[in-house]
C-alpha cells in the first residue's frame, strides 16, 4: 500500500467503516498545496479492495493536475465508496459518508461522480457542508464541460489547420450523453458536419433529426475520415486496436482517460494527430464545481472555462517546440505546478 501511496505522491489516505450502514469507504487527498482537495464521490462495485485503494489514488492525483492546470484554488481528492450488494437504507449510508467527510474539516470537498446521485449529495450534506451537486447548488456541470471542450477544438483547428472556424469541419462524437449531445448542438450551430455513435438510439435519432448528423455504430467511429475524433463516452479508448485506425487530424473531447496508456500519447504525437489532453480540455465541469462550491458567479464560471484554450495552446506550442507529446508537457506542466 505504502508503495502506490509514495509512487503517487499522495498525501493521504483515509478510510472508514461502518456495520450499520454498510459504508467502506476511502478518501483519498493527493495534494492540497493550492487549497482544499476536491473530487468526486465514486460509490461501484469493485473485485477486491486493493482495486478500490488503486482507483482512490489514481483518481485523486488526476484531479490534482486538473485543478492546477485549470488554474483552481483547490487541490485533488476523491472518495471511492465500495457498492454493497443491497442499500439497508441509501439516505442513513451517505449520511454517515457525510459525517466522513466532515471529520477531514473541509480538507476534502466531494461531488458527484460515477454511481452517485443528487439525492446522494443532498443526503451528505445532511453531515457536512464540504459537499457540492446538491439540489440546492443547481449543480448541472454538463454544459459548462461542453463548452470548454467546444472552446478546445476551436483552438486545435487554429492551432493544427491555421483555421479561425469551424465551418465545414467534420467532427465525429463518441457518445452523446450529457456532454456529448450539448457538443453536437453547438457545433452544429457552428456549422460543423457530424457523425455520431452511442449505444443509445433515442440519442441517435435526435442527433439525426436535430443536427443533420451521420449515424454510424460504436465499432466503426474509430474509422471515420474526419478533421476531430472527440471522445465523450468511455475511457481507454485511444488504444493499440483502435489507434491506427483513427483518420483524423485532432483528438479533443471530454471523455477522462481517453489514453489506455500515456505510450498511445506518444503514439498520437508519432501519428502527427494532435491531442487536447483530457484533464485540461475537460475542466469545466470541475470549474463548475469548485466556483458553485465558493459561491462564485456563472458569468466567473464562464471567463474561467474560456481559459482553457490558453492552457491548450501552451501545450501545443511546447509540445511542436520540445518534439514532446502533449500528454507529457500537460504533466510536466501540473507538475510545476504542484511541486516547485
Ligand atoms: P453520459 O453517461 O451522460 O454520456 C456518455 C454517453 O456515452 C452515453 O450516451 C452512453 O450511452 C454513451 N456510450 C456508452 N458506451 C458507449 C459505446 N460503447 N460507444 C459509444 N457510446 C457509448 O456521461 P457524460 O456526463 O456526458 O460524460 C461523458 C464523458 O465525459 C465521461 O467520460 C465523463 O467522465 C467525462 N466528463 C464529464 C463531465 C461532466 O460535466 N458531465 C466532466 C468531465 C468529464
Amino acid at each position: 500500500m505504502f508503495d502506490k501511496i509514495e509512487q503517487a505522491h499522495l498525501n493521504e489516505l483515509h478510510v472508514r467503516c461502518d456495520e450499520e450502514t454498510g459504508l467502506k469507504a476511502l478518501i483519498a487527498i493527493h495534494n492540497t498545496r493550492l487549497g482544499p482537495a476536491i473530487g468526486g464521490c465514486r460509490c461501484i462495485p469493485y473485485p477486491n479492495d486493493d482495486a478500490a485503494m488503486e482507483d482512490a489514488i489514481r483518481l485523486a492525483k488526476g484531479m490534482s493536475y486538473k485543478a492546477a492546470l485549470a488554474g483552481l484554488p483547490q487541490g485533488g481528492g476523491k472518495s471511492v465508496l465500495i457498492q454493497p450488494k443491497h442499500f439497508k437504507n441509501r439516505q442513513a449510508y451517505f449520511k454517515k459518508f457525510g459525517e466522513f467527510v466532515d471529520s477531514l474539516n473541509g480538507r476534502y470537498i466531494t461531488s458527484l461522480d460515477s454511481g452517485t446521485s443528487i439525492s446522494d449529495m443532498n443526503a451528505i450534506a445532511q453531515s457536512t457542508r464540504y459537499v457540492s451537486g446538491t439540489e440546492a447548488d443547481g449543480c448541472n456541470p454538463s454544459p459548462i464541460t461542453a463548452l470548454g471542450v467546444v472552446e478546445g477544438i476551436k483552438i486545435a483547428v487554429q492551432f493544427k489547420l491555421n483555421r479561425d472556424e469551424l465551418k465545414n469541419l467534420h467532427v465525429a462524437i463518441q457518445g452523446v450523453g450529457h456532454v456529448g449531445m450539448v457538443i453536437a448542438e453547438q457545433l452544429f450551430k457552428l456549422g460543423v458536419k457530424l457523425t455520431v455513435t452511442d449505444i443509445n438510439q433515442d440519442a441517435l435519432k435526435h442527433c439525426q433529426q436535430k443536427f443533420n448528423a451521420t449515424v454510424v455504430s460504436p465499432s466503426a467511429i474509430f474509422d471515420v475520415p474526419c478533421d476531430v475524433f472527440c471522445p465523450c463516452g468511455l475511457g481507454g479508448i485511444i488504444n493499440d486496436t483502435t489507434i491506427e485506425r483513427l483518420q483524423c487530424t485532432i483528438v479533443a473531447g471530454s471523455a477522462n482517460n481517453q489514453l489506455h496508456e500515456d505510450i498511445h500519447g506518444q503514439q498520437l504525437h508519432d501519428r502527427k494527430i494532435l491531442y487536447a489532453p483530457d484533464f485540461i480540455i475537460n475542466a469545466g465541469g470541475l470549474i463548475h464545481v469548485s466556483y458553485i462550491h465558493n459561491k462564485q458567479s456563472l458569468d466567473e464560471i464562464h471567463h474561467k472555462t474560456l481559459q482553457i484554450k490558453d492552457t491548450l495552446n501552451k501545450v501545443f506550442t511546447r509540445s511542436t517546440q520540445e518534439g514532446l507529446s502533449c500528454n507529457v508537457i500537460a504533466n510536466q506542466l501540473a507538475e510545476q505546478i504542484l511541486y516547485h
